[in-house]
């Protein structure tokens, strides 16, 4: 019997009349692409991260490339990084020609095993790629720790992790390198769109030439009534900048992004109060160091033997409840590309693999009730045959 009630989908964003009233003044400006409101966005953004730069693009996935590429890592070289990912983290060294060398997760936390990271070390290891997954923070104090000792660089998939802090300190304010995404469903968006932010003035260089053809200045001053028509190509770039109809949104969101973190974690912590003793279920556990915990996503897994049915099953399940669950990932060193291109094989990673099948994203998001989720809960009670 499901609720005969409208769909409740794992993910909805949190748009305010305030944000939709900026957007439209924006269309109405006469100024649709990268332009004042972008500039006001990474000034906010560096002012929110305690960062030097701040570099708005159109997506997580090209600050990952671009890093890669900028680092000048290519055919031969290795990228240590997690196969508990989505597919964009491991693809941006492949695309490159160089090898994501993977290394198995904590089976409770889903995070790369930062232990784990010297036993994969090579003389072509250019650098480590963790992913803060679901907004926690890896553990970073040893990570950076072997990266000085190894001369190697890291970039950060921060895409889950912006407001996230470990150890007192916000996710992009120390470090090296990180990419955070403001996809439609991610803790904060701008519709499509990401930000890469980094110490390293020379890269910050880099990667702006990169976003806007190799352009060595913001192409906004070019139209305006001080601008020049003079511009110069110093580099053959890409294009992926962010445009102000989009930075007119993400400003709202920047603004509101510790209160829906705040939302979350309430969510997340009556998950934790309801669900704590279902012994179908296996839900997320905390580090031991401290940190603030972004949930972009909370992710449980779902045990075949104690529950009757597989999680595929269970998600379909769901979905005749009239809930909406998603799948953050299936390991990464199981897609085809993966398996032909570098050989990895079920197997290789254990801990990856069982999260891989097991794992289910419920429903979390900031204008989500607790009648939502008490109606989530149901309907997993009796999918689960619990009532
Ligand atoms: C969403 C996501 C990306 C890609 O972000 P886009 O902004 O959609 O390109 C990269 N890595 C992880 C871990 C993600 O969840």
């Amino acid at each position: 019997m499901s609720d005969n009630t409208e769909f409740l989908p794992f993910a909805r964003p949190s748009i305010s009349e305030e944000a939709i009233a900026d957007v439209v003044t924006c269309l109405r400006s006469g100024w649709l692409v990268t332009g004042p409101k972008v500039q006001k966005f990474e000034e906010d953004l560096k002012n929110y991260l305690h960062c030097p730069y701040a570099h708005t693009l159109t997506s997580a996935t090209a600050g990952l490339f671009y890093a890669v590429e900028a680092l000048g890592i290519q055919a031969g070289d290795e990228v240590i990084t997690t196969p508990m990912t989505f597919a964009a983290t491991a693809n941006s060294i492949a695309k490159q020609g160089a090898k994501p060398v993977f290394v198995d997760v904590e089976p409770g936390t889903y995070n790369m095993d930062v232990n784990r990271i010297e036993d994969v070390l090579t003389s072509k290891t250019k650098a480590i790629m963790p992913v803060h997954f679901s907004g926690l923070p890896v553990d970073l104090d040893p990570l950076y720790a072997l990266a000085k000792k190894h001369n190697l660089r890291v970039i950060e998939d921060a895409a889950h992790a912006i407001g996230a802090e470990y150890k007192g300190k916000k996710i992009g304010s120390f470090g090296d390198i990180q990419i955070f995404s403001f996809y439609a469903n991610k803790t904060m968006t701008t519709g499509e769109g990401g930000c890469l932010t980094c110490a390293d003035e020379n890269l910050a260089k880099t990667i702006s030439l990169y976003r806007f053809h190799g352009i060595d200045r913001p192409a906004w001053n070019r139209f305006g009534k001080n601008g020049s028509h003079e511009y110069e190509i110093v580099f053959p770039g890409y294009k992926a900048n962010m445009m102000d109809i989009q930075a007119a949104l993400g400003i709202h969101q920047l603004k509101d992004l510790d209160s829906f973190i705040e939302k979350r974690q309430k969510l997340v912590t009556r998950y934790y109060e309801k669900l704590g003793d279902w012994s179908e279920l296996k839900l997320p556990e905390s580090p031991t160091y401290s940190h603030k915990h972004g949930w972009h996503l909370f992710a449980v897994q779902l045990l075949e033997n104690k529950a009757g049915l597989n999680r595929d099953q269970f998600m379909a399940a769901m979905k005749e409840e009239n809930i909406g669950t998603a799948l953050h990932y299936k390991a990464v060193h199981l897609f085809p590309y993966y398996q032909n291109t570098f050989h990895y094989k079920r197997g290789d990673f254990p801990h990856a693999e069982a999260i891989s099948d097991r794992i289910v994203s419920l429903p979390l998001f900031p204008t989500m009730t607790e009648a939502d989720q008490d109606r989530v809960i149901k309907a997993m009670g009796r999918v689960l045959k619990r009532v």
